[in-house]
């Protein structure tokens, strides 16, 4: 299928290009010490991860231990009450840590034990990334280092326990504001020095060449998987696909599925409390070109041209830029790319778990509320929403903030 242009029948192996480009957006934007180190993971992934061993044994990881394949369900009640469009969710809930994130931390840490490596780092913002690292090291037997803001360490006290008791190192980040931007400076320092024993394993499609391609194509099995079982379900293809974007590789591994079909596709950013700076993390909708974290996006911005503060009421989505793919996809057209806000997102997040029995993730209740948009839209035909996560995260919070409905 050839669309503005770009062929997307043999679009995964000609994008990124060999320098990690989408169009002009991604790329490696990092000290020549750090450009060497992740030029020998890229050489790595190359040749490891297409190797027949590696294919297979994280074939039966994905199986044995995480649980794949994860299913798909038709949301019978929430459809029938919406009038003629069949709305479907597949379940990354169900994956082992109850999200999607696992998929590319368990393929990361794999590549690290096959390369030689004793350690993992990375950084973790609420939590999520720094427990499914947390969980792949401890699988493999290796060491784990997870950088942490201090602020983000009084906040996320669960998460913080969990990577504990899974035996990661939880280091304290305590300069500047404390939170995921200081941790990803101190993490990208920390690997700097130990790259030789290290891998550096990031937590979405962000970051500079190879991450946003590696962690597209690990998680590329969520795509595959619906792809297959929603046509083995219904006998055709979904009218339209949604995802919410944070980074964006719950995204990007789902519509990778469904990028050569003529599928329509949905990313979503959350709104959180409306349009004004500093009180939405859509960073594609209202956001410029600039670097940060090593790679070109779109990105919002503050006054200085520096990473604009963000919120949402998902914590997993509120990161001021988007990985460069979706930049491309956005800019090209073949995605479309919207918004749904707080209020939204809660009512989808109630709707889901009384009518069809599942709590889902805050972040993935952005989906959810799309797909509701577009299925009142529509009229008929169907849609397949990735539900990224569960909601067991979530729920002291959404008690204290609103109650039960
Ligand atoms: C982290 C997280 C997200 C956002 O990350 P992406 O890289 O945009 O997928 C979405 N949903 C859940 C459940 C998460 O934990």
């Amino acid at each position: 299928m050839i669309f503005n242009n770009v062929d997307f029948d043999t679009y995964a192996r000609n994008y990124p290009d060999k320098n990690g480009y989408f169009g002009k957006y991604g790329g490696a934007y990092i000290a020549p010490e750090l450009k060497k180190a992740m030029d020998e993971i890229t050489e790595a992934y190359f040749t490891i991860c297409q190797s027949r061993k590696f294919i297979a044994e994280l074939r039966r990881i994905r199986k044995e231990f995480q649980g794949r394949p994860t299913p798909v369900s038709h949301l019978e009640r929430l459809s029938n009450k919406l009038g003629g469009v069949q709305l479907y969710v597949k379940r990354e809930d169900l994956n082992h840590t109850g999200a999607h994130k696992l998929n590319h931390c368990m393929g990361e840490v794999l590549l690290a034990k096959y390369m030689g490596k004793k350690k993992v780092i990375a950084e973790t913002g609420a939590g999520q990334h720094g427990v499914a690292m947390a969980t792949a090291a401890a699988y493999f037997g290796m060491e784990c280092d997870i950088y942490m803001g201090s602020v983000d360490i009084k906040k996320q006290a669960p998460n913080v326990a969990r990577m504990k008791i899974l035996g990661a190192n939880v280091v304290e980040v305590t300069h500047g504001l404390q939170t995921l931007k200081e941790a990803v400076d101190a993490a990208f320092d920390a690997y700097a020095k130990e790259y030789k024993d290290a891998m550096y394993c990031i937590g979405s499609v962000v970051g500079p060449h190879p991450f946003p391609m590696m962690v597209r194509d690990f998680q590329s099995i969520v795509g595959e998987e619906a792809r297959e079982q929603f046509v083995e379900m219904t006998g055709h293809l979904p009218d339209a696909v949604v995802a919410c974007v944070g980074g964006g590789s719950n995204a990007a591994g789902f519509f990778s599925g469904f990028l050569n079909h003529p599928v329509d596709i949905y990313g979503i950013e959350p709104l959180g409390r409306g349009t004004k700076l500093g009180d939405h993390a859509a960073s594609l909708q209202y956001g410029e070109e600039g670097v940060m974290h090593g790679f070109n996006s779109i990105m919002l911005k503050d006054e200085n041209g520096e990473p604009a503060p963000v919120y949402s009421v998902a914590s997993g989505l509120d990161y001021p830029s988007s990985g460069p793919e979706h930049a491309f996809l956005h800019t090209l057209g073949r995605v479309k790319y919207d918004v749904i806000n707080d209020e939204e997102t809660i009512d989808a997040f109630y709707t889901l778990s009384r009518l069809e029995g599942i709590i889902p993730a805050i972040e993935s209740s952005h989906a959810v509320a799309y797909g509701i948009k577009l299925a009142k839209q529509m009229g008929t035909g169907s849609v397949l929403i990735n539900l990224s996560g569960r909601g067991d995260k979530d729920m002291d919070y959404i008690i204290e903030q609103y109650g039960i409905r």
